[in-house]
């Protein structure tokens, strides 16, 4: 039975209410229609919805939206009348959201994107039940603390549901925001949001008549039979490309000239100049600074034309070597991709040496440039089924972030997905939560944790809070980053086997594998009990990350020893993985489909250790 409520707001009955458009346009039309929806299925009540200013109309619920840069809102009342204005057109969503979640509303998950996917529909709910009553001093005032919000996952794959959570802008071009969602944050032309270099310079039309333009690689600038993302990086002491790259930016804005953002960013390869400039250059400046002095004569000329859009350049790969010797133009904004951080720390945490030297890299940055983005790599990339441990560092990290003047988030959570086993639904959660509200409390975080569980898993869901905590400790000492879900030292030195082979993805002794899924299978099992078959299957897609884990560990030393029976039995188990991963379109592997996979779907014996996992990421350098 779902939960109604009697809504009084200032004690006079919702029904007394009409909803006002103030400010019609497709947004606060649709925050309109959705309040209307909302309070009718909490209250049962259908609210009238009326367009224009209503001056005699005194028990209004009155949306509004201004034109301001920073999305936030405020909800307040002005005699009886209930004022729900937004900062801009997508804040008059958030506003009306806002209010929902004050009178008790919680939108967990976004609805399926994809025909027959088991879990289905949207999981929202309503928490209250009873009277509830919106007090006359009832004032809510919040603004953004990141100026662009956004993840790729396939749990924020819905607009709807992305504006429900704050997400407000659509990278890669993977999502697009309508009107009526208040649009989104965008970087000029489509798919441009980084690696521009060899899009703003063409090597197949510069390459012949300004081969001076791009890398010099072994004393020679190769310019054909490349293909853009093969591409030699610009020579970035030649400034004679800056028309070139400049022109190409302009072409770009009269195609999206509603951009906020534009690349001029590295290709994603290693490919820089070793000319005899440019090597002096790394010298006095770094790779870094060397960058920046060549996008800030990109800035320069460009700002004359569009003064208000901002230059995004990446400190990446070699680029990361962030230091004090440039200052960044003032339209300049650095993306800065921390493809080493360690996943089982905060980045604060003094203990752990890599967040260390992340730390340093990120406030030096923040003392050269007064915008920065960071590109989050918040999974495993090698092994897509592999559960991070970064559910209780996330709110320590994102704070910092903030702390460290970041304005800009995106964080790849889970890419190349259709579903998976590794929590999606709850991070996606939490991390729209954090990135609207970086500096929420331990208890509220916590709240936020445990709402979703009883939520979406069902009253079962102390077992999982249970199993999520143990996971997450489970190796405190540790450190190991997303890029390959490598292990690392104390000293951050990669672990390595007897061969030298870096060690992947272990988190705990192998002698302790077993009997903590054991565990961690009981632990499913209590949560299953009584659970009805939407929860039942969530709660079976979540579990599969521990069978997983446990054969990854345990199959291989039975498959090579010579107990048939144990032999018969793993296969079994092993065919029980592949049936859960088919049933619920679970991947592998992250870049499976853009490398070549086993067959393991035609030979269960394949011990699950030996499945062909991406291992070509970042250029083949399994110490990127
Ligand atoms: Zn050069
Ligand atoms: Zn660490």
């Amino acid at each position: 039975m779902e939960n109604k409520i009697f809504l009084t707001l200032t004690g006079e009955r919702i029904e007394s209410y009409a909803i006002v458009v103030k400010t019609p346009n497709e947004a606060t039309v649709y925050a309109a229609s959705e309040l209307m929806q909302y309070l009718l299925k909490a209250t049962g009540k259908a609210l009238s919805i009326l367009y224009g200013e209503q001056k005699t109309l005194e028990n209004a619920i009155e949306i509004a939206c201004e034109e301001k840069f920073k999305d936030g809102f405020s909800l307040r009342f002005d005699g009886k009348k209930l004022l729900l204005t937004g900062n801009n057109e997508r804040s008059a969503l958030y506003a009306v959201y806002e209010f929902l979640e004050r009178i008790g509303w919680r939108f967990f998950t976004q609805k399926a994107q994809y025909e027959c996917a088991p879990q289905g529909y949207a999981c929202e709910k309503l928490l209250t039940s009873g009277n509830v009553d919106i007090p006359q001093d009832f004032c809510v005032t919040q603004e953004a603390v990141f100026d662009y919000r956004d993840g790729s996952s396939f749990a924020l794959g819905d607009v709807g549901f992305c504006a429900k959570m704050r997400i407000n802008a659509q990278t890669w071009g993977s999502k697009r925001f309508p009107p009526a969602l208040g649009g989104a944050r965008t970087f000029a032309y489509r798919g441009c949001e980084g690696h521009t270099f060899g899009k703003l310079v063409p090597i197949d039309v510069y390459g012949k008549t300004n081969p001076e333009f791009f890398a010099e690689l072994d004393g020679v600038r190769k310019t054909d039979g490349v293909t853009w993302d093969s591409a030699p990086q610009l020579c970035l002491t030649n400034f004679n490309s800056v028309p070139v790259v400049v022109s190409t930016m302009k072409k770009w804005m009269e195609v999206t000239p509603k951009a906020e953002y534009i690349s001029v960013s590295q290709n994603d390869n290693k490919l820089f100049c070793q000319c005899e400039k440019c090597r002096s250059s790394y010298e006095k400046y770094g790779y870094f600074g060397t960058l920046i002095r060549y996008v800030n004569k990109v800035a320069k000329v460009f700002e004359k034309d569009y003064p208000n859009v901002k230059i995004h350049t990446y400190a990446y790969s070699k680029t990361d070597d962030i230091n004090e010797s440039v200052k960044a133009h003032k339209n300049v904004m650095v993306q800065w991709c921390p493809t080493r951080m360690c996943r089982n720390h905060a980045l604060s945490d003094k203990n752990c040496a890599l967040n260390r030297a992340n730390y340093k890299k990120l406030e030096t940055l923040s003392k050269v440039v007064d915008e920065i983005f960071i590109y989050d790599y918040r999974h495993c990339l090698r092994y897509a089924m592999l559960h991070f441990t970064d559910l209780f560092t996330l709110r320590d990290t994102v704070r910092t972030y903030a702390d460290l003047h970041v304005k800009g988030i995106f964080s790849e959570v889970n890419i190349h997905s259709l579903n998976q086993c590794t929590f999606e639904e709850l991070r996606a959660y939490l991390f729209g939560k954090l990135l609207w509200n970086p500096y929420m409390s331990e208890e509220e975080y916590d709240r936020h944790i445990d709402e979703f569980l009883e939520g979406y898993y069902g009253k079962g869901w102390r077992h999982i809070r249970e199993y999520l905590d143990k996971w997450s400790s489970i190796n405190p000492k540790m450190h190991y980053t997303s890029f390959y879900g490598a292990m690392i030292s104390d000293d951050a030195k990669y672990l390595r086997d007897e061969q030298g082979n870096p060690i992947y993805a272990q988190f705990m002794p192998k002698e302790d594998v077993a009997p903590f899924c054991d565990w961690a299978n009981a632990k499913f099992d209590e949560a299953l009990k009584d659970a009805d078959y939407t929860t039942r299957i969530r709660l079976e897609i979540v579990r599969t990350n521990v069978i997983w884990y446990e054969l990854f560990h345990t199959m291989k030393d039975v498959m090579s020893g010579d107990d048939e029976n144990a032999k018969a039995d793993m296969t079994k188990r092993c065919k029980d993985l592949c049936s859960r991963m088919r049933k619920y379109m679970m991947k592998y592997t992250v870049y499976i489909g853009m490398s070549n996979t086993t067959y393991m779907y035609d030979d269960f014996s394949m011990p699950v250790s030996e499945w062909h996992y991406a291992s070509n990421i970042a250029g083949g350098d399994p110490l990127w």
